[in-house]
C-alpha cells in the first residue's frame, strides 16, 4: 500500500502521525462512550500495539438494552470538542438513545446499511489509514488511473462468487455504477448508425436510467420508455439501447432482456446480482455489464463501481467519456475498494454474502409474517433460483419489497403508507401504477424495525383483517 518512508525524521513523524491517527481514529469511531449507551473498556482498543482487539460480546440482556442507534465520525459535526453522534431515524438525544415515537419509518433510498453490522466486526481488517503523501499523482506509474491490483481483485471476487465470467474482457471504473451508466450510454449512441439512438427499459425500472439520458440532453440518444412498443420494430432508423437490470430495481425479478438484433445494444445493470439479494444460476457473460461496491459492501459513499465490456471500441469510447468527465476514479477510493475486496475474498465471500442472506431472509420472513395478515397489501412474487454459489435453490430475498394495494379505492399505495406514517417510493417513480410502492429492505436494524412496527399497526387497524 505505501512506499517506503525516507530518512529517519520523515519515519519519526510518520509513525506519530500513524500512531496519533489511529489512537483518534478508532478512538472516535468506536467511541470511549459509544453511542447508544455503550462502554468500551480500554483493552477494547489497543493503540499501542497499532491493532484492534476484537471487542467482547456484550451479554444478551446488555445487547437488548443497549444497541446503538447512531455512530459518530470523525469527520461528522463536533460538539463539546467531539464529534457528536449521527443518530438512526426515529432516535435522537445526544447519545441517540431517545426513541421518537412519533417519526416515520424510513423504507425510502437504497442505502445498503444492512451490511454495517458485518463491517463493525471487521472494523480492524477494513481499515484503511492514508498518510498524507499517498498516491498524490494524478496517475498511477503505469499511466493509467486504474489500479491493476484492485482491476485484479475484482475478476478474482467475481470468479469466486460465479456472477460473471470476466475472461477476455476489458475493464472501466466509474464514480458508481451512476457515471459507467451515462458512459455506456454515450458509448453506444451513434456507434453503428449516423441517427440518434433510443433508450428504453422495461416497466418497471430505475428511474436514473430515463432522468439521466434526459437530464444529459445528448443528440445523440433519447429516452423512449419502455421496450414492448418496439419489440416489432424492423426498420427503426437508430439503434436502440436497452437497459437490463438483473435483478431488478424495484421488483426483484432478475429480467432479461426484451430486444435483440443488429442494431440493439444492451446495458446489463448487475448491481443487485449478488447471493444477498438473488441466487446466481450463472455467470454473466455479457458484452457489457455494470457492478457497483454499493450493493455489494454496502459502501455507497464511497461511489465505486466497475464495468465488463467485450468490444474494444465501445470500450475505448466509455473510457474516453470518463477521462474526459474527471481523469478517472479517487485513488483514495479506489485503495479502500481494495480493502474492503480483500477482506471479502479472503474465505471466497462466505462471511459477507452467509451474513447478507441471512439478514435478508430474516427481513422477509417478518415482511411475509406482517402482511399475510392483510388482505390489504400483497408483495410481489419471484421464483426461487438455483444458486451455483450456496449450491442449492433458494428464495430470492431482493433489496426492495414491491408492494400492492390491492383495494379498488386504493389508487395511491404511496400515499396510504405515508399516511400511517412509512416513507417509500410511489410506483409511478418506476412509470408503474400507483397501485405499487416500493419499500427498502436494505437499510438499517432501526429503519427496518420501525418498518414492520409500522405496517403491523397498519394491517392491524385494516377491516377484516386475518386473525394468527
Ligand atoms: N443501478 C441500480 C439498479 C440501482 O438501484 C442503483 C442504486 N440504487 C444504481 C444503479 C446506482 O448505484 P451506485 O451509483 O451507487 O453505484
Amino acid at each position: 500500500m505505501m512506499a517506503r518512508p525516507e530518512g529517519s525524521i520523515f519515519k519519526l513523524c510518520f509513525l506519530c502521525s500513524l500512531i496519533a491517527n489511529l489512537f483518534f481514529g478508532v478512538n472516535l469511531y468506536l467511541g470511549r462512550r459509544g453511542v447508544g449507551g455503550w462502554k468500551w473498556s480500554s483493552d477494547e482498543v489497543n493503540v499501542q500495539g497499532l491493532s484492534w482487539r476484537r471487542r467482547r460480546r456484550p451479554s444478551r440482556r446488555r445487547r437488548g438494552s443497549a444497541r446503538a442507534h447512531g455512530r459518530a465520525f470523525l469527520d461528522g459535526a463536533v460538539a463539546d470538542g467531539r464529534p457528536a453522534c449521527e443518530c438512526n431515524t426515529c432516535y435522537g438525544g445526544p447519545d441517540c438513545s431517545l426513541f421518537l415515537p412519533s417519526c416515520s419509518a424510513n423504507a425510502d433510498g437504497g442505502d445498503p446499511l444492512f451490511l454495517e453490522p458485518f463491517w463493525k466486526q471487521h472494523a480492524e481488517s477494513s481499515a484503511v489509514v492514508v498518510a498524507g503523501w499517498h498516491r498524490m499523482s494524478y496517475s498511477f506509474s503505469d499511466q493509467t488511473t486504474l489500479s491493476q491490483e484492485l482491476e485484479s481483485l475484482l475478476r478474482k471476487l467475481h470468479s469466486q462468487v460465479g456472477n460473471a465470467i470476466t475472461d477476455d474482457k476489458y475493464i472501466l471504473f466509474g464514480a458508481g455504477s451512476t457515471q459507467l451508466l451515462n458512459a455506456a450510454v454515450h458509448a453506444l449512441s451513434h456507434l453503428n448508425s449516423s441517427f440518434p439512438a433510443s433508450a428504453v427499459a422495461s416497466i418497471p425500472y430505475y428511474a436514473l436510467y430515463q432522468m439521466q439520458t434526459e437530464f444529459f440532453d445528448s443528440a445523440d440518444c433519447s429516452f423512449q420508455g419502455d421496450p414492448a412498443r418496439w419489440k416489432n420494430a424492423t426498420n427503426t432508423t437508430g439503434d436502440i439501447i436497452e437497459f437490463v437490470t438483473a435483478p431488478n430495481n424495484p421488483n426483484g425479478q432478475l429480467n432479461e432482456a426484451i430486444l435483440h438484433g443488429p442494431n440493439v445494444k444492451t446495458i446489463h445493470d448487475r448491481a443487485y446480482y449478488w447471493p444477498h439479494f438473488t441466487g446466481i444460476p450463472s455467470p454473466a457473460d455479457e458484452d457489457l455489464t455494470i457492478f457497483t461496491i454499493s450493493k455489494l459492501t454496502g459502501h455507497a459513499g464511497s461511489r465505486f463501481g466497475w464495468a465488463f465490456i467485450r468490444n474494444e471500441e465501445v470500450y475505448q469510447r466509455m473510457n474516453m467519456y470518463l477521462q474526459l468527465n474527471m481523469m478517472g476514479v479517487s485513488r483514495d477510493t479506489q485503495l479502500r475498494a481494495m480493502k474492503l475486496l480483500k477482506v471479502i475474498i479472503e474465505d471466497g465471500g462466505r462471511e459477507i454474502f452467509e451474513f447478507g442472506y441471512k439478514t435478508m431472509t430474516k427481513r422477509w420472513d417478518r415482511l411475509r409474517k406482517t402482511l399475510s395478515m392483510s388482505n390489504r397489501f400483497s408483495l410481489q412474487k419471484v421464483p426461487p433460483e438455483n444458486c451455483t454459489y450456496f449450491q442449492k435453490v433458494r428464495e430470492p430475498t431482493p433489496a426492495y419489497a414491491w408492494v400492492k394495494c390491492e383495494r379498488e379505492e386504493d389508487k395511491n399505495c404511496i400515499e396510504i403508507l405515508n399516511a400511517a406514517k412509512i416513507l417509500g417510493r410511489g410506483g409511478s417513480i418506476f412509470h408503474d401504477d400507483d397501485r405499487y410502492a416500493r419499500l427498502s429492505l436494505i437499510r438499517s436494524d432501526d429503519d427496518f424495525d420501525m418498518l414492520i412496527s409500522r405496517l403491523e399497526s397498519l394491517v392491524a387497524k385494516e377491516d377484516g383483517a386475518k386473525i394468527m
